[in-house]
């Protein structure tokens, strides 16, 4: 990593103790937000607590770890030199070239300086009087910033099963979302991996190839589409180069940030021939297109039904053990309702010699022993362990932070029986409270890119009013913040979303409140929905004005409430 050094020992926050906004998180949100604020004049420092920039892309270096939305997708559209100048070697990025690219990012735009490394959050409590935030990191430095902007991800708390034992087992471990910096061999070795989400397919298949023996815990299939990752042709990067502007464009009016074409049909409606041609061009093309050839497929369990048959069949006939073959294929949810995987390769490395797949569902890890795991019916030696087991997604990051608003609020009690949220951005009773990719946001149906750059350039642009305005600090109004919770969950309930126990609902942490918080509408519908808010001068929002004492947490309207 490049040029972090200079910012390990007393960096940005050592310099000031008031700055214009805090940001916190320097993955590919917090960078473009330093990159954006900095233009506006503004004083900004960026706490993140790994000792780089990147994010998920910092954190997540497990074996084949990748990204499943294309390169000249997955990555900033701000630049148009940026774009033009960076090559992707691949369809597919690497986790490592995503994160040069980040690297390159912060270097190329200078951000590192204003990037506190090694330097997590700890509270982050808002001075009614002083109308600041006083951010105080774990190292107990202090800094104040009127404007906090939360860039922590949706997919950044990695969790744990609760299995007894752990502190027992003699052999090594990893979660593959806090993998360490240096190698960890597999060779020769019997590893056990844990859970067959994205990160466990895609470690599946990379562990497979080294391991002397590999087995894979699953306790719900998935489903995964091929990738058909390969080298990224230079004529194919030149050629959507020169047209990279609409295609962006295009990305940013599509339901899911990357455009894609639908046929406008019905799946169930379509002569069966019909589809199954459709749906082998889709298999063919690979990646998420596959669910979103037919516009309901996400919608109309029949025809969600017809695109799982598929599937399923390409299963079986990639499996050579009808028993496998049979565990590998979900019966539990709608094909897409689970976050799809995207692989090279996952399904036949069910065929090698050193790989078996263990049912969990029927009998339970119970316990991790001194020398691998037990399950209700049998003992398995392992060298290794894998944790590909996820993470309380969404609202984790956030709610680990102790952020406490007007009156002293709790944002963990305001959200204890679901995240509340105006748009995905803001929340009332935090002013001056921002969020990239927030709860009630496209979010994580989307690519984040997309959606990131979205949001920052809303955030700007309003932080930009504030400022020609006068404006000491900005809140959603309750009654439009309990607008937009209903809408959610609305449009939620027109898809088949909440009908699979995934880390979308919060299912896959015991104790979460169940709740589909992302919003299912679309990514283009939800930008012109942000856009008509901001041109009705931010209906749903209040302002106080510079030197006026701000409300405290009740609902009457303050100075320059807008609407709603
Ligand atoms: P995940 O999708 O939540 O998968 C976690 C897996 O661990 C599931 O199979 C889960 O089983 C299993 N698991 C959890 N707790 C368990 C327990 N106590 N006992 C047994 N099994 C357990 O997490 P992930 O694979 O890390 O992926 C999370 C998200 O990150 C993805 O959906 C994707 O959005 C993103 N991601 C993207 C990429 C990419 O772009 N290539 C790669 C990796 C991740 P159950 O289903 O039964 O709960």
């Amino acid at each position: 990593m490049q040029a972090k050094t200079s910012k390990r020992n007393g960096g940005a926050s050592a310099r000031r103790t008031s700055v214009d906004a805090v940001v916190i998180g320097a993955g590919f949100a917090g960078l473009y937000m330093l990159h954006r604020l900095r233009k506006l004049g503004l004083s900004v420092v960026v706490f993140e607590r790994g000792d780089g920039v990147g994010g998920t892309w910092y954190w997540n270096r497990y074996p084949g770890a990748r990204c499943d939305t294309e390169s000249m997708t997955y990555s900033y559209s701000f630049s148009g030199d940026l774009e033009q100048e960076w090559e992707w070697s691949e369809r597919y990025a690497l986790q490592s070239e995503i994160l040069a690219y980040a690297n390159h990012v912060a270097e190329r735009f200078d951000l590192l300086r204003d990037i506190e490394l090694n330097t997590a959050v700890r509270s982050v409590v808002f001075d009614e009087l002083e109308q600041t935030w006083q951010v105080t990191t774990e190292g107990g430095e202090k800094v104040s910033a009127r404007f906090c902007i939360s860039a922590v991800g949706c997919l950044s708390a990695a969790t744990m099963p609760d299995y007894p034992g752990l502190k027992d087992y003699t052999g090594e471990w990893y979660h593959t979302g806090r993998w360490p910096h240096e190698p960890v061999s597999f060779a020769g070795k019997r590893i056990g991996i844990i859970g067959t989400g994205s990160s466990g397919v895609q470690s599946t298949i990379a562990i497979a190839k080294e391991a002397a023996h590999l087995h894979v815990f699953q306790r719900t299939p998935n489903y995964s589409i091929p990738a058909w990752n390969g080298p990224l042709a230079r004529e194919d990067a030149a050629k959507l180069k020169e047209n990279y502007a609409a295609w962006r464009e295009a990305a940013r009016y599509s339901q899911i940030g990357i455009p894609f074409e639908s046929n406008g049909k019905s799946a169930k409606s379509v002569p069966v021939e019909e589809r199954e041609r459709e749906f082998e061009a889709a298999w063919a093309e690979g990646g998420f297109n596959f669910v979103m050839s037919y516009p309901d497929l996400l919608m109309d369990i029949e025809s969600n039904r017809t695109a799982a048959d598929f599937v399923e069949r390409k299963i079986r006939a990639t499996v050579n053990d009808p028993a496998v073959a049979d565990l590998l294929i979900p019966k539990d949810h709608p094909i897409g309702t689970k976050r799809l995987c995207v692989d090279t390769g996952y399904y036949e490395t069910f065929n090698r010699d050193n790989v078996t797949l263990v049912d969990i569902r029927n009998a339970p890890i119970e316990t991790i022993t001194a020398e691998g795991l037990r399950t209700r019916d049998a003992s398995y030696a392992l060298d290794v362990i894998v944790f590909a087991t996820g993470f309380d997604a969404i609202t984790g990051p956030l709610l680990k932070i102790d952020i406490r608003g007007r009156g002293g609020e709790r944002l963990v009690d305001k959200w204890a029986e679901g995240p509340r949220t105006y748009l995905g951005l803001a929340t009332a009773g935090f002013p001056n409270l921002f969020m990239i990719t927030g709860p009630g946001s496209p979010c994580v149906l989307s690519n984040m890119l997309t959606s990131i750059e979205q949001h920052v350039d809303w955030m700007v642009t309003c932080i930009e009013r504030m400022r020609d305005e006068g404006s000491a600090t900005i809140e959603p109004n309750v009654q439009a913040e309990d607008d937009w919770v209903k809408t959610v969950h609305e449009v939620g309930h027109t898809t088949l979303y909440p009908m699979a126990n995934s880390w979308y609902t919060g299912a896959n942490i015991p104790g979460k409140v169940r709740m589909f918080t992302p919003y299912a509408g679309g990514v283009g519908t939800y930008r012109q929905i942000c856009d008509a808010v901001a041109e009705k001068n931010y209906e749903g929002f209040t302002f106080t004005p510079t030197g006026a004492r701000s409300r405290v947490s009740d609902d009457r309207p303050a100075v320059q409430t807008q609407g709603r």
